[in-house]
């Protein structure tokens, strides 16, 4: 018979919410671990956006490293404009007041996993579940180990593996398809780049050191999405196409859910549905989540409810930004004619919701409203 190894807490996923998570817990020195069936570093499809709110906070988390220890770690470029196009047509330009940060998901993970090792945390990478009895509380792993815990902490992704051994609702999904494309085959600038294709689909251009990340999303299940992202890319001018490893991830939806389970389950980062599709950022939720995660099990006192509490700002602004998305696909020509006559609040909200989060909900409020008055 195998021994059973305890841990207070166990995490499963070591992306940022899982970290971020096992950071705050060590700093209590509380006893927890973090499984993982990747062995890092590991790669992760993703445009790798850090607005400052996500550099302040990974500072927050990692408290002895500074924004600039932080950035030269895992900066690989930077961007402060902002450009929206329609079809292909440059709609609204700007100067953002914050800047944005660029990095490559494969260090990032890996200098937040290894920051927790090297703060006593304890992983099990390259590990694959079999079975979670949730009644007794006890993991069972493909090569054989047998753990047992007080909380589990789901930090899984967003095909998340615990919720779908809960039979929790599954999550509706947005697809993307994205290409990482030397500058050599692509001559364009250091600029943030949003496009609306007909309120179809959702692309984007960040400038990633030598190379552009360039993707579109698709909201619904679409056949010929390969071709579509094709044809994008060759409209803007990308050479060599097939030269290029094409990658596609998903990221949660509009779906919003309750981020606990009775069985002690806390539900942290895409699975637990965090992530804003419209604007496509989930890296600062989950981290935050994680964080709120951590300090739910520290406080030690009704952990899920103070969860539920904790985490209800994320799941206020998704909801805004869940109207946002509906908005601006309903009137996408209305939406480009206020950006076009009223390109600041654009940056306004860029820098006030995604730079610095300061915004309040009743100006994201007012803002979708005021759309109103361009579809007259
Ligand atoms: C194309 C694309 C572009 C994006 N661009 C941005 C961006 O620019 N900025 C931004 O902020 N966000 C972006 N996001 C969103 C961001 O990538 C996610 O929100 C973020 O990675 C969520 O972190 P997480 O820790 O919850 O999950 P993940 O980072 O997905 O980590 C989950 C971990 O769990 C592990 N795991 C999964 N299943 C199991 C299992 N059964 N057993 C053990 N381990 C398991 C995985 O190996 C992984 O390490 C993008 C997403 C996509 C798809």
């Amino acid at each position: 018979m195998q021994k059973e190894i305890f841990f207070e807490t166990i995490i499963i996923g070591g992306g940022p919410s899982g970290s971020a998570c096992g950071i705050e817990l060590l700093k209590k020195n509380k006893n927890c671990c973090i499984i993982d069936k990747a062995i890092f570093p590991r790669e992760k499809v993703c445009g790798g956006l850090l607005p400052e709110k996500t550099i302040k906070l990974l500072a927050e988390i990692m408290s002895d490293k500074t924004l600039t220890d932080i950035n030269q770690a895992i900066k690989i470029d930077t961007s402060r404009s902002i450009g929206f196009y329609l079809n292909y047509k440059l709609m609204a330009s700007s100067h953002t007041e914050t800047t944005f940060t660029i990095c490559d998901r494969k260090v990032l993970d890996n200098y937040l996993l290894d920051y927790y090792k090297e703060h006593g945390g304890k992983t099990y990478e390259g590990t694959f579940i079999e079975k979670i009895d949730f009644k007794n509380k006890k993991i069972y792993t493909k090569d054989k180990k047998i753990f047992s815990y007080q909380y589990l902490v789901a930090a899984d992704g967003v095909n998340s593996y615990v919720r779908k051994a809960l039979n929790k609702k599954q999550l509706k999904k947005v697809f993307f398809i994205e290409y990482d494309i030397h500058k050599k085959d692509f001559k364009y600038k250091n600029e943030l780049s949003f496009y609306d294709q007909n309120g179809k689909q959702l692309g984007w251009i960040f400038p990633k050191g030598d190379f552009y990340n360039v993707g579109l999303g698709f909201a619904k299940k679409e056949k010929s999405a390969v071709e579509i992202t094709e044809k994008f890319l060759k409209e803007l001018g990308v050479k060599n196409i097939n030269n290029y490893q094409r990658k596609g991830a998903l990221l949660p939806n509009t779906t919003i859910v309750k981020p606990t389970d009775k069985h002690g389950v806390l539900f942290v980062g895409d699975a637990g549905s965090f992530s804003e599709p419209l604007t496509g950022e989930g890296i600062y939720q989950a981290l935050y989540s994680g964080k709120m995660a951590a300090l739910s099990i520290i406080n030690n006192k009704n952990v899920l409810k103070e969860y539920i509490r904790s985490t209800k700002t994320l799941r206020q602004s998704k909801k805004i930004m869940g109207i946002a998305q509906f908005f601006i696909v309903k009137l996408d020509k209305h939406a480009v004619n206020r950006l076009k006559k009223r390109p600041h609040t654009i940056t306004r909200m860029v820098d006030g919701h995604i730079g610095k989060r300061s915004l309040k909900y009743t100006s994201i409020f007012a803002f979708i409203k005021s759309y109103k008055n361009y579809s007259k």
